[in-house]
């Protein structure tokens, strides 16, 4: 019987509402950019020591969009599924749009951050944020001008892997959702949950380089395929 459930989502959960994936936004042969620019010049710590100005106007550009977007359908299901299930349930999140927390849901963490909240360089502190970075505004907590995203950039360390793998080891299923299974540690939890004993269930566009550790792949969109698996699942419950 399944009490336990883990659910990694991904870029593409978010495709559908208008947020590019990485592989997206190249178009073709752009895997590798995003919004025109390569990973590697606007999302690692070299990147934001060697240019913070392009950086920082990078993600003021995204912290704005997202907040013109709007949750889609799977995201209300997994909402209503957070709401609805007795069990544990965890929403491990790669995704920094908050889209996962508009439609409703409450069980949501955010392994990579978020674009709403900025973290303070000098005082540790993260503070909610809407406006842009680029120009420096002070810490509403300790008032230095030394913000940054409180976003994990490739080469940091994912937040709150401890929790995470808690959650792993106790999961009864496991389903990755819109996630290309390219971006490690997330890419390896499916193999974890499975040696742990879970039940594994991919939902996807297109398979994804970590289709085959799935015991079941289904393959379409997410704002069809999400829906229908938690209608099927309330309903067994
Ligand atoms: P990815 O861009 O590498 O892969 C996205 C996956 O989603 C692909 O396998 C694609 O086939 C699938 N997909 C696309 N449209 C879909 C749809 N409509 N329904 C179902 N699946 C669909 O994304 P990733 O695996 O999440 O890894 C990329 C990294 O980029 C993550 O670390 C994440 O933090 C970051 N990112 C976040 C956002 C966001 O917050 N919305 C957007 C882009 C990238």
């Amino acid at each position: 019987m399944i009490r336990n459930i883990v659910i990694l989502t991904g870029a593409g959960v978010s495709a559908e509402s208008g947020i590019d994936t990485f592989r997206d936004a190249g178009g073709q042969g752009g895997q590798g950019l995003w919004e025109q620019h390569r990973v590697e010049d606007v999302a690692t710590p070299e990147a934001f020591a060697r240019d913070p100005d392009l950086v920082l106007r990078f993600y003021d550009m995204r912290r704005a969009a997202i907040q013109t977007k709007q949750p889609n359908a799977a995201h209300a299901a997994l909402a209503r599924l957070d709401a609805a299930w007795p069990g544990r349930l965890l929403i491990v999140t790669q995704n920094v749009d908050d889209l996962h927390e508009r439609a409703g849901a409450r069980r949501v963490l955010h392994m990579h951050g978020e674009h709403l909240l900025a973290w303070c360089t000098a005082c540790d502190v993260r503070s909610p944020w809407t406006g842009p970075l680029l120009d420096r505004p002070p810490c509403p907590a300790c008032g230095t001008r030394a913000l940054r995203p409180d976003v994990v950039w490739f080469g940091e360390v994912p937040y709150r892997m401890d929790a995470i793998h808690a959650a792993l080891r106790d999961a009864d299923l496991f389903v990755s959702i819109g996630t290309s299974g390219a971006v490690y540690p997330a890419a390896g939890f499916v193999r974890l949950a499975r040696d742990l004993g879970a039940r594994t269930l991919e939902l996807n566009l297109e398979a994804s380089q970590g289709s085959r550790w799935f015991h079941e792949s289904r393959l379409g969109p997410a704002t069809e395929l999400v829906p229908a698996w938690v209608d099927r699942l309330l309903a067994q419950d």
